[in-house]
């Protein structure tokens, strides 16, 4: 959490509200939490304040305007104006929102970037810190702590490039979670998209015909696009920028679900470790493979 679904969320949010503005010199409470290019950054005196500009390469603290706001795996990305990027890798429990600028920051804030004027602000939240933000010229690659490289978009991902990474023998929930081979699917949408596919999530999946794969492939983009409809799924503490909650956890057929009826067979769901993440899956409708 969060995963592709609520990155996606997010992106369109934050794509609709700064599309067009300026962005002002973020404000960084937390250094380590934010990475930039060198170039970018302007290190003050004090050596827990950094005052960063982004869009000049020149650091003359002029405000940069934002020209778009994508999404890539797990990852929001603003585009500025001059080329200048900000990634924001949302971890396990990242949040970015808009708010005044006046109102009172959550605990764990690390960034906050003023907008326009300055009366509301972008503000990147993530408790645990297994996310951060990334400032780069857009010139260079994003390289650094944890901002890996990615694998295909498995909304984008065509069937022979999808059975390519298919072929391996790792189990099948191990590698759709792995980010270098399709980047977006965490837990709960791997679990939601091998329930839909009728694969048991250790199948090795090189093991999988090319009938089963092909299965796999449309459950994963309908479970993805579903998701993306209802804003996300909100487990724990998921909102999109504006402070909405997503509603895709009220359609999961599986995740979090122990115990409780399968939606297709009324099996009870079962919960088994796999790929070392807490894996839910109908023992019915997804069978082990045959050894
Ligand atoms: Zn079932």
């Amino acid at each position: 959490m969060p995963e592709l679904p609520e990155a996606e969320t997010i992106a369109r949010e934050l794509a609709t509200a700064l599309t067009g503005r300026v962005l002002n010199r973020p404000i960084v409470v937390r250094a380590d939490v934010v990475h930039g290019d060198v170039r970018l950054v302007t290190t003050y005196d004090t050596p827990s304040r950094r005052d960063l500009t982004i869009g000049r390469p020149r650091n003359d603290g002029a405000p940069g305007r934002v020209i778009d706001v994508g999404r890539r795996g797990k990852r929001v990305i603003v585009q500025m104006e001059h080329g200048a990027r900000i990634t924001f890798a949302l971890g396990m429990t990242g949040s970015v929102t808009i708010e005044e600028a006046g109102a009172e920051c959550a605990a764990h804030t690390h960034l906050r970037i003023p907008i326009g004027d300055g009366e509301r602000e972008v503000r990147f939240c993530d408790p645990r810190r297994f996310g951060g933000v990334w400032i780069s010229n857009g010139r260079e690659p994003d390289t650094g702590r944890r901002l890996r490289p990615l694998g295909p978009e498995p909304l984008d991902v065509t069937a022979s490039e999808f059975r390519r990474i298919m072929r391996r023998r790792r189990q099948v929930k191990a590698l759709l979670m792995d980010q270098q081979a399709l980047a977006g699917m965490g837990n709960i949408y791997c679990d939601e998209s091998l329930h839909r596919a009728g694969i048991h999530p250790r199948t090795p999946a090189s093991e999988l015909t090319d009938g089963r794969v092909a299965a796999l492939r449309r459950a994963i983009r309908s479970v993805l696009r579903s998701a993306i409809r209802f804003n996300g799924s909100t487990i724990m503490d998921y909102r999109t920028p504006g402070g909405r909650e997503g509603s895709f956890q009220l359609r999961h057929r599986v995740y979090q679900r122990e115990g409780l009826p399968c939606r297709t067979c009324r099996t009870p769901i079962e919960r088994i470790t796999a790929a070392g993440r807490s894996t839910h899956f109908c023992p019915r409708c997804q069978p082990p493979a045959p050894n």
